[in-house]
């Protein structure tokens, strides 16, 4: 027995509460409530706002009784809120309780209705492709990957290619930034062939031909209205960079690194005048209402670099942010944050529970965050390190982060490492959380792997392939071990051999000889020769040398400890030494 007391746990992660863990270390899941899979807080940490959504109702709306509100006569639901405010269960509600698995249509609905959920489907892109999700702490951490067309370089059609990639690896959401090339044209391919929400920062197009000085009040709200007419679900607007918040960056290492940001600063200077998004914003309500795309409220003022990280002009400009919120649901819109950014690991939690406050259980989107600003070329690494962090103190989406942040135009590959970085994080603070069932298949891949199943576990890799190749470069049988450590010094086949020796020998496991790899295919191959290290021929010739070594050639079965003794022999000593009723061993007495 330890003598150490174990937390107070969540939920357990396991659907069968399988194996030895007690479980999530988090806060009892409380779907329904602020502390819906949430962490525990650290000293000095925001309490979670008192108000929802709820407190924050149109004009005309009244409250009976009974505690339930009704709509003004005439009143005719359009977002995905107001139909929840009503007490509907929409088919989209439905579909998300079916992708979640762990929530109910109806929790589904009361999660919009409380502004902690939100379903990011215009009807527009509903009428197409889209699949329904829903992002926000009661469900599970979802990612987002951003691409789009720069103007030095990429085309429409390498930008659905890129769609198409960052789908079959996982993304939930797809972000389009184009900024060069025919954006109009990129949207709507992007938009017509997704069947994930797509946003977008609608500013970019709004200069496209012209300065930033001269862009008006109409030009915002033309661009907006075409945006929503063209499906897309969801739009960063940096309405909550206010011009008295610009002195507060004049110290900053990096200033303001939001495109977005720096335009409407910009605007604000050389017009003397407050942001015109700010201004704008009812308007912007309404129309965002009309065609139900979310808000997601962008953090024009985020910090560039760990030394800019939570300040005044952050933390300010987070504020409004609130305030923006707050309004947007008023007209009866669904609303979602946006964070920093670059933030030192122990930092996060205080800027994640600070948002939850102020924001009201909006869902937070927060773009990694950065840990350390020194690692250009593996930023998907040390933003998925934050990210985690992120979503386990209370983060809905990661924006994912590819190798080349900083430094280029994200390729093919570079948004996929970026979104199976992302895919890693989201995953890890899930289980961490104890969503149900999330941890199942890690479940699953653990028997595999301790039944040398090598196929399965490959069946239920992330990245199939990739774990195939790799296993193959160096040993092209599955047998009892693989390269890393070799057959004598190999735990795992050790402890099977000890469970064996225990319960006699397991058919199941005892292979007559090793098996051997079906040739590398074309996708596996690529992945060997992409390394660079050896060519395929040099892999393979190793590989065979390996295997004759440790005695796995085809047909024949590695030699291994346990065959000192015959079956018969492994019975006769279990029956000798252990005691069949236990299990343990008998005293040598
Ligand atoms: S050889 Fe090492 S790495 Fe490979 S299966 Fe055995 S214990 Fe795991």
């Amino acid at each position: 027995m330890t003598r150490y007391s174990i937390p107070a746990t969540g939920g357990n992660p396991s659907s069968r509460a399988q194996g030895t863990t007690p479980g999530s270390f988090a806060n009892a899941a409380r779907v329904g409530t602020p502390w819906a899979f949430s962490s525990p807080d650290a000293p000095g940490m925001p309490a979670p706002s008192e108000r929802t959504a709820w407190d924050f109702m149109p004009p005309g709306w009244t409250r009976g009784a009974d505690g339930r509100w009704r709509a003004p006569a005439g009143f005719q639901p359009i977002t995905q809120l107001e139909f929840a405010r009503t007490g509907v269960v929409t088919p989209e509600m439905r579909r998300v309780a079916e992708r979640e698995g762990h929530l109910t249509p109806e929790q589904v609905r009361d999660e919009v209705a409380a502004g902690r959920l939100v379903i990011p489907a215009n009807k527009v892109h509903l009428a197409k492709s889209l699949d329904p999700m829903a992002i926000g702490r009661a469900s599970r951490t979802k990612i987002n990957a951003n691409m789009g067309a720069s103007p030095v370089a990429s085309s429409s059609d390498e930008e659905v290619e890129k769609l198409r990639w960052a789908e079959r690896w996982g993304t939930d959401t797809v972000m389009d930034l184009s900024t060069g090339g025919d954006l109009d044209a990129t949207r709507e391919a992007i938009v017509k062939h997704a069947s994930v929400p797509i946003g977008t920062v609608p500013i970019y197009s709004m200069i496209i031909g012209r300065r930033i000085e001269d862009l008006d009040e109409a030009a915002v709200l033309e661009s907006l209205e075409h945006q929503a007419r063209q499906g897309v679900d969801y739009f960063t607007i940096h309405a909550g960079v206010l011009r008295e918040h610009l002195p507060f960056v004049a110290n900053r290492l990096i200033g303001i690194v939001s495109r977005g940001g720096s335009l409407l600063a910009k605007w604000m200077l050389h017009h003397r005048r407050q942001n015109l998004m700010y201004e704008l914003w009812d308007e912007i309500c309404e129309l965002m209402r009309r065609f139900d795309v979310t808000f997601s409220i962008g953090d024009g003022l985020r910090p560039g670099g760990l030394a800019d990280a939570t300040d005044r002009a952050q933390l300010a400009e987070l504020e409004t942010l609130g305030e923006l919120t707050e309004r947007a649901w008023r007209h009866g819109c669904q609303v979602m944050v946006e964070g920093p950014g670059h933030v030192p690991f122990d930092q996060i939690e205080f800027n994640m529970k600070l948002q939850r406050r102020l924001c009201h259980g909006a869902p937070f989107y927060v773009l990694g965050p950065l840990v350390t600003d020194m690692f250009p070329g593996y930023d998907h690494i040390t933003s998925c390190i934050g990210a985690t962090a992120a979503a386990y103190h209370g983060a809905a989406m990661l924006c994912y982060v590819t190798p080349k942040e900083h430094l280029g135009l994200p390729k093919r590959d570079d948004v996929k490492q970026g979104v199976v970085a992302y895919k890693i994080a989201a995953h890890a603070a899930d289980v961490a959380l104890g969503i149900p069932g999330s941890r199942d298949r890690d479940d699953e891949l653990t028997r595999a792997r301790a039944a040398l199943n090598w196929e399965r576990h490959f069946e239920l890799a992330f990245d199939p392939d990739l774990a195939r190749a790799y296993h193959d470069e160096d040993l092209d049988v599955d047998t009892d071990f693989c390269a890393m450590c070799g057959h004598d010094w190999c735990s795992v086949r050790i402890s099977k051999e000890i469970a064996e020796f225990v319960s006699g020998k397991d058919p199941e496991y005892a292979w007559e000889s090793a098996r051997v790899s079906e040739a590398l295919t074309e996708e596996q191959r690529e992945i060997l020769e992409r390394r660079g290290v050896l060519s395929p021929e040099e892999i393979h010739r190793l590989a065979g040398k390996t295997r004759r070594a440790v005695g796995a050639s085809r047909g024949a079965r590695a030699a291994c400890h346990s065959d000192v003794a015959s079956d018969t022999q492994a019975h006769r000593i279990q029956a000798e030494r252990l005691d069949p009723r236990t299990l343990e061993p008998l005293s040598e007495a």
